[in-house]
């Protein structure tokens, strides 16, 4: 065969064939372009995984009757007028090769209209024939048709995969753009049923919408600036994880591509905390100058080159203190269920005064000390948050002795070298010191609590309420007695970080609580907490309520019985000894004692006592 060129149907097709590999990839193209159109609103339908219908409407700025077939031709663009524009990207589509390679493969029809023209434009593509024009009715925006995808080439056609698994990457990837652009509201017809459809509100209301409560309230939000780098979105607790990759979002600039570090950077900081095997989910967007990216190094637009050292760092640590956050409070134990939403019975106003007044303890204080064989002696009980509440009993009788390490005060060096050995009756986790030789137990529950309680109570001081947005608001279900003290109390929670407002005849939509108590409790479990407390009490002070909220949070520590796992473990010990008073728990009680070995050598009568 003698050098000659390539006539320019086969170059097209070739170039067709980098752009267009299957039904996917022209639905990704198609709404790449309704979203660089402006639309607010766009609709996917498709046919036999695509293969034989893919139509994308939307109601974005419309194409000019007299550049519809400008749009199809190699190299039009509206987006970039010169190389330089390259490298401020801020649109999805600008190498204007999608449009042509749809069209050298497919059988292509195209209607358009602008806001100002009266009637719309059709034109329809279907070599070798001239196209077919027409005026028509159509409402402000555009919609492709492509046809027969692949027909005019049969050996690409063989190299599509079935119809369903064809269109199971067409449903996956639409999910990803809804996703990306939740103020654009998706509609995905699949030979003729919905598929999905958000309102095109919020992301919130797109993961809820998308993928239902069990996932979007699981949720933790994640988000921190870098130089010009933003990093936002929600990860999922440590309890939510699937199979595989399918539910983990990376955007950046609103580009819907896979981005391995990123995802593997965040995967690390779960590998301890999932089982093996599985993937944790996550909707990550991040935003960039887009001068600081390199969009243009593949036609598809899939990867994004960047500067992966000046991210690592600080997604890591925003993922692991978001993961940190949700063992602090809620996870350090692998919980078996979500608490159900039903009523806690909190303390009575009598009960809670009659604490204060020292005259009765609460249950769990009388198991808890039960359980809790040896009492570190001291000299000075040092003023417990609670400590009118009680005092801690001291035993003379046993034989432990104060290190001379804990009377001095050293929180920062506390438990540095500790190493764990284990659980002692599902309650006291085991360390050995080997600076000090000494044996530490420390009561995991009386721990736990301490850091409930300090991490509520700043977290609760007046100057720092914060609240919690729900992803979900939840409706509540109220009689009409608890619906007037609600009422009459609004200002009263709204001081304390609750958002929620009378729906109707009998309910109520919590939109917000207090931040800190959102990682502890469902948000029906705390505020029927609230009502019944509002009930049994009437002129309720904001700082009573505070107290009682956090009295009862802090019983959601883990109790003896609750198996934790290193992890846990580690991150208990951490934040107990960053703790103000870590030595005990709000009711006095301490919570570790430190063995020395030579106490452990007289009890063997290895040395003389
Ligand atoms: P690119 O998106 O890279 O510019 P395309 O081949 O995808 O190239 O599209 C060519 C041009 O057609 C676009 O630049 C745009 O002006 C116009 N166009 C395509 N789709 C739409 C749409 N849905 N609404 C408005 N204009 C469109
Ligand atoms: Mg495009």
């Amino acid at each position: 065969m003698s050098i000659h060129l390539l006539d320019e149907e086969t170059i097209l097709k070739i170039a067709a064939g980098e752009v267009i590999e299957n039904p996917a990839s022209v639905v990704k193209e198609l709404v790449e372009n309704a979203l660089d159109a402006n639309a607010t609103s766009i609709t996917i339908e498709t046919k036999n995984g695509g293969k034989s219908l893919i139509r994308v409407s939307d109601n974005g700025v419309g194409i000019p009757a007299e550049e519809l077939d400008l749009a199809f031709m190699r190299h039009a663009t509206s987006k970039v007028e010169s190389y330089e524009d390259l490298f401020s990207i801020d649109t999805m589509g600008f190498r204007g090769e999608a449009l042509a390679s749809i069209r050298a493969v497919s059988s292509v029809t195209v209607l358009s209209k602008r806001e100002a023209d009266a009637v719309g434009h059709f034109v329809k593509f279907s070599d070798p024939d001239e196209p077919l024009r027409q005026s028509i009715a159509h409402n402000t925006g555009t919609t492709m048709i492509v046809e027969d995808l692949f027909g005019k080439i049969p050996v690409r056609a063989g190299f599509l995969k079935s119809a369903l698994a064809e269109s199971n990457r067409v449903t996956d990837l639409i999910y990803r753009f809804a996703v990306a652009n939740p103020e654009v509201s998706f509609k995905y017809l699949k030979d003729e049923k919905i598929i999905l459809r958000t309102s095109g509100t919020s992301a919130q209301s797109a993961i809820a919408e998308l993928f239902g409560p069990d996932v979007s309230e699981k949720l933790m939000a994640v988000n921190f600036r870098y130089e010009k780098l933003q990093i936002r979105g929600w990860i999922g607790k440590t309890s939510l994880y699937r199979g595989n990759r399918g539910m983990q979002y990376t955007f950046v600039n609103q580009r819907v591509v896979s981005e391995p570090m990123l995802t593997q950077i965040i995967e690390q900081e779960y590998s301890a905390r999932i089982p093996h095997g599985r993937y944790p989910i996550f909707f990550i967007w991040v935003e960039v100058d887009p001068g600081a990216i390199d969009v243009n190094i593949h036609p598809t637009k899939q990867k994004v080159q960047w500067v992966e050292d000046t991210i690592f760092l600080p997604v890591k640590d925003m993922i692991r203190k978001a993961l940190n956050e949700e063992s602090d409070l809620n996870l350090l134990i692998e919980k078996k269920e979500p608490e159900p939403p039903e009523r806690v019975n909190l303390y009575t106003m009598t009960e809670y005064k009659a604490m204060k007044s020292q005259k009765q303890a609460t249950p769990i204080e009388h198991i808890a000390e039960k359980q809790l064989p040896y009492v570190e002696k001291r000299e000075e009980v040092r003023k417990p948050a609670f400590s009118n509440l009680k005092t801690p009993t001291v035993s003379e009788q046993l034989p432990i002795e104060m290190p001379q390490s804990i009377q001095k005060e050293e929180p920062k060096s506390l438990f540095a070298n500790l190493r764990y050995m284990g659980t002692f009756s599902k309650t006291y986790l085991l360390f050995e010191d080997p600076l000090t030789s000494e044996m530490v137990m420390i009561d995991q529950h009386a721990a736990h609590e301490r850091i409930l309680f300090e991490s509520l109570t700043t977290g609760m001081d007046t100057e720092n309420i914060q609240t919690q947005m729900l992803l979900v608001p939840q409706n509540l279900r109220v009689k009409a007695h608890e619906k007037e003290s609600l009422m009459r109390n609004r200002a009263l929670l709204e001081s304390l970080g609750f958002i929620a407002e009378p729906l109707g005849e009998d309910h109520f939509v919590i939109r917000g609580i207090p931040y800190q108590f959102g990682r502890l409790q469902s948000p029906q479990a705390l505020f029927y907490s609230v009502l019944d407390t509002l009930e049994q009490e009437h002129n309720l002070s904001q700082r009573d309520l505070k107290e009682l909220l956090i009295k009862k949070a802090c019983t959601l520590a883990v109790k003896s019985g609750d198996l934790l796992n290193e992890v846990s473990v580690d991150r208990l010990i951490e934040l107990l000894s960053k703790a103000t008073q870590p030595h005990t728990c709000p009711h006095g009680r301490p919570t570790y004692i430190r063995m020395p070995l030579k106490s452990i050598h007289k009890w063997f009568q290895r040395i003389p006592s």
